[in-house]
């Protein structure tokens, strides 16, 4: 924690997800100078100035394009990538199935208040349908998006819902999520408790996904994604797979396997078959 105040709303649920987040880096001694984060425009772009780290804050939306070309310059890196639901699921919702399709070893934060604060409570793609703002006076007339079953869909290998009141279960999940090979996507509940409060609502709502739970099971996570009734929050589902830069490294090799074995074709027709055995031998 570089110590530096945070100036959101008193009792805005981002106090919480950053108190969780420094919790995990504090107790795994993470370097500093191996850590980048990165974020988009909203209460939660301002994330990078409170953690001691690298810090990129972007443009509107755009903070998953930014967080995979910094991975793939530097790998060495832990790569953080912190947004809202606006910024997300808005205008940055065309970056977010194919970052996942890519399985880039990073870790994405959606933010999800079900609002946009920043700009003073317009509704945003998760608002419940028939809220009204002031920017919708006669109620949402949207359903609302679900960003899991989006992830899920779209192929994510980590799935997970946190909610900024279970601190504890948030600072777990989200160190599993870091800790994950390949694109984590981690979907934090947040109240936005000056434009569209939903503290209590989630509170009532929130439960701890039981070990029952088979996070290896993709249909098990789809059903508890759309599950019509309360919160629940934990690892929803997680698999291996190749990540963007290992596929692209194997695809160098083979390539480069490819040309070697194209060069011994061309000095076979060149020199004879005979010639370049002897030659091998
Ligand atoms: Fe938090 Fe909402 Fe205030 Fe932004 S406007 S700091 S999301 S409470």
């Amino acid at each position: 924690y570089k110590g530096i105040k945070p100036v959101w709303c008193p009792g805005c649920g981002d106090y919480a997800i950053l108190n969780a987040l420094v919790q995990v880096l504090a107790r795994n001694r993470v370097d500093p100078s191996k850590l980048a984060i990165v974020s988009g425009i909203g209460c939660s772009g301002r994330f990078p100035a409170f953690v001691k780290s690298y810090g990129f804050h972007g443009v509107h939306g755009r903070v998953l394009p930014v967080a995979t070309g910094l991975k793939l310059a530097r790998p060495d890196l832990t790569v953080l990538a912190v947004g809202g639901d606006g910024d997300g699921l808005a205008i940055g919702m065309g970056h977010l199935p194919h970052a996942v399709r890519r399985n880039v070893d990073l870790t994405y934060l959606l933010f999800d208040n079900h609002i946009y604060g920043l700009t003073k409570g317009q509704p945003s793609p998760t608002t419940e349908v028939g809220h009204k703002t002031h920017a919708s006076p006669f109620g949402v007339a949207e359903y609302p998006l679900n960003p899991l079953a989006l992830a899920l869909i779209a192929g994510a290998t980590f799935v997970g819902r946190g909610f900024s009141s279970h601190t504890k279960h948030l600072a777990d999940l989200i160190e599993q999520a870091i800790r994950h090979r390949g694109f984590s996507f981690v979907q934090i509940m947040t109240p936005c408790v000056t434009f569209n409060d939903m503290y209590k609502v989630w509170k009532e709502q929130a439960y701890e996904i039981g070990p029952d739970h088979d996070t290896s099971d993709f249909q098990a996570a789809l059903h508890l994604a759309t599950a019509a009734e309360g919160l629940p929050i934990g690892i929803f589902y997680q698999a291996e797979k190749p990540t963007y830069l290992d596929r692209l490294i194997a695809g160098v090799k083979e390539s480069e396997r490819l040309k070697e074995a194209r060069r011994y074709d061309d000095e076979a027709d060149a020199a004879g078959l005979d010639k370049l055995l002897e030659r091998l031998q």
